[in-house]
Formats: C-alpha cells, sequence, structure tokens
C-alpha cells in the first residue's frame, strides 16, 4: 500500500476534530444560538419544494447578491465556497505556484499552514510575542526581508481574540507588494472591516463565513470579497458546484432574518464581556493566569497547569480548545453554559495551583 501514499501525504498530520460528544461543547467557536425554529419550518418547506435532481447553481448567485447587499460591497466582487476553509485552499492552490512563499504568523488559523503544505509552498511563520500583537510593522518589515507571494492573516486572530484596526490593515495593504488575504471569520463580532475598502486595492481579498456570527457552521458556507477581477480568477479555479442546494435554498432564508442573527450577535458580545470580566478579576493577582482581550467570540488565555485543567472540563461533560504550551480557548456559549464553565474553571485553577 505504502508505494500509492506520496511523500507530502505522509507528511500530513491528520486533523483530529472532537469526536466525542460533550454537553457543552466551546472548542470549535460556532454560535452558541440555533437557527430559530421558524425559520427552520420555513427552510424545511422549501426544502420540499425542490426537486433536488438538478445540480445546483455553480456561481451561487442568490448567495452572493444577499451578501454584497447586507455588506454594501457589489455581487461581481464576491465568490461563495464551502466554507471558507474551501477558499482559503483555492485561494493558496491557484494564485501560488509551488516553492512560492506565504507569510504567516502564529498563533493563527492552523489551516492556512496546512493548505500551504499540502500545495508544496513554503510557509515562512512569524512567531507573535507575549502579548499576541500583530502590528503592521511586523507583517511590513517581515514581508520587505522575506518577499513572499501572499500574506494571510485572521482579523480578528483565531485563537488570539486580538485584531489589527482598519488603519493599520491599510498600513499593510499600502506598504507590501503582494496579495493580502484578510480572513474576517469573526468580523461580525467586530467594526474594523476592510470590506468597505474593496474597490481600493489590486492587492486585498477578505474572507467571510457563515460559520460563526449567522449561526450555519452546518451549512458550510463562506466568501471572498476582492475587486472583480480577483474574483473572476477564484470562480475559475473552485470546483463547479462546490455550494450545494440545500445551502443554496436555506442561506438566503437566514440572510432575510439577518436582523434577527444581529440581535444573537450583541447578546453574544455582552455575554463574552461578562466572562472576560469575571476572568480577568479573577486574574488581577495571578501570576499563572493571563486573560487576552477579544474582538470575538471566545476568549484565549493561558494558565498554568492548563493540560490538567482541560481534563478536568471534561469531566463535567465541557469540551474547551487546548494548545501547547499552555494557553486555552473557550468559544461563548449561552450565560448559562458560561457560569457553569467559569465555576468548574476557577474550581480547578485553585485546587490545581
Ligand atoms: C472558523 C474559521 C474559518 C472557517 O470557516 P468555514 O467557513 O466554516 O470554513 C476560517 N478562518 C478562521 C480564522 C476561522 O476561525
Amino acid at each position: 500500500m505504502n508505494q500509492y501514499i506520496s511523500d507530502k501525504m505522509k507528511k500530513i498530520e491528520p486533523y483530529v476534530p472532537n469526536e466525542a460528544h460533550y454537553k457543552i461543547k466551546l472548542d470549535a467557536n460556532e454560535s452558541s444560538i440555533p437557527v430559530s425554529s421558524a425559520i427552520r419550518q420555513e427552510i424545511a418547506q422549501a426544502i420540499c419544494e425542490n426537486l433536488l435532481n438538478r445540480y445546483p447553481d455553480p456561481l451561487s448567485t442568490e448567495i452572493c447578491r444577499n451578501f454584497a447587499e447586507l455588506y454594501h460591497v457589489k455581487p461581481e466582487q464576491v465568490v461563495a465556497g464551502c466554507g471558507s476553509d474551501e477558499l482559503i485552499n483555492v485561494i493558496i492552490s491557484f494564485f501560488l505556484e509551488e516553492k512560492d512563499k506565504i507569510l504567516c504568523f502564529s498563533p493563527d488559523f492552523a489551516m492556512y499552514g496546512f493548505y500551504a503544505q499540502v500545495h508544496g509552498n513554503r510557509c515562512v511563520t512569524i512567531q507573535k510575542g507575549e502579548d499576541m500583537v500583530l502590528t503592521p510593522q511586523m507583517i511590513i518589515e517581515n514581508a520587505k526581508r522575506e518577499k513572499p507571494k501572499m500574506i494571510l492573516f485572521s482579523n480578528p486572530c483565531n485563537p488570539t481574540g486580538i485584531g489589527l484596526m482598519k488603519e493599520e490593515v491599510l498600513e499593510v495593504l499600502q506598504n507590501v507588494e503582494c496579495l493580502v488575504v484578510v480572513d474576517e471569520a469573526y468580523m461580525d463580532f467586530w467594526n474594523q472591516s476592510v470590506l468597505d475598502e474593496i474597490e481600493n486595492y489590486d492587492n486585498l481579498i477578505v474572507l467571510r463565513t457563515c460559520s460563526k456570527a449567522f449561526s450555519m457552521a452546518g451549512l458550510r458556507l463562506g466568501f471572498a470579497v476582492a475587486k472583480k477581477e480577483l474574483i473572476d480568477e477564484i470562480k475559475k479555479a473552485k470546483s463547479p458546484y462546490n455550494v450545494n442546494i440545500l445551502t443554496q435554498i436555506a442561506a438566503p432564508i437566514i440572510f432575510a432574518h439577518a436582523r434577527e442573527v444581529r440581535t444573537g450577535v450583541v447578546a453574544i458580545i455582552e455575554n463574552r464581556k461578562y466572562v472576560y470580566n469575571k476572568l480577568k478579576e479573577f486574574a488581577k493577582d495571578k501570576e499563572g493566569f493571563r486573560i487576552y482581550k477579544s474582538g470575538t467570540n471566545f476568549l484565549y488565555f493561558k494558565c498554568s497547569h492548563a493540560d490538567e485543567i482541560f481534563e478536568e472540563l471534561k469531566k463535567s461533560d465541557i469540551i474547551i480548545r487546548h494548545f501547547n504550551n499552555g494557553y486555552l480557548r473557550i468559544s461563548i456559549g449561552t450565560q448559562q453554559e458560561m457560569d457553569f464553565v467559569l465555576e468548574k474553571l476557577i474550581a480547578a485553577y485553585e485546587r490545581l495551583n
């Protein structure tokens, strides 16, 4: 069998999502707010009326029009993907030649490095400092030295929750000579998007997803937004029927209820602030506990005995995300869930430290 497996396949570490079921699931940054039963009824009705035997619209025209309206861009500046994950893959594989360099930062979204590796690109990863702040200077100086073909980062960042201000991203765009892909997966929870600058830059691609703020992780829908010329290239490169018919039926119905979604986002932000304040207060006199500011629907912190705390929470049927070197990330769940998690987390920390 071995002779059929390529060297690049052998080098890939499998991504292992949590298979086990936990009652409180705070590891993947999905929305804690389900799509309402009224909206789901509407979707069910619409799906019943579709015959399903034909391929879906290859360009997801209605979905792109909805997105354009919602975010005040032009439909021709938008392409839809099977999650923004698919678009990251397409962008890396088609805008770069093998061995071309990508500039990334760490910690950041792990899939960037994964796709770079799959496509045989060289990924230069710059380590962030203990404050986890990414500055325009860091990006520009490293770009000047490394001369990458592409710079790719999430803003605000997953997993740190920290973001660059809009003006800082524009500073980067003006001072580098390569493509800049800004992954705004969590920008619905913050207000520093560069979407309204799309027309001003030839080297900007913005990624968005419906998996986080829009409660559609199960539907797999994401977007790339850029000048029409760049979007036309991505349309050529993506697989033809990448967004399935069920998603193309459901998403416009959910988009039609965008105001309801906004209300949910506001509630999640309030809840994040509540949890942040509690942990900040708890961390005040503790060397071993550091919590980071967040513009997202999750919180990132460093604490001593992180591994044991992670295991301890699992025993209370809570799953969060665990990173190397003592860092943990908690997605914001419901208020009730978060009160329970805070209690268990603080108890575990106090017992172990
Ligand atoms: C969740 C996430 C994505 C993936 O979104 P999908 O649309 O579900 O594929 C992309 N980038 C970042 C930074 C994310 O956290």
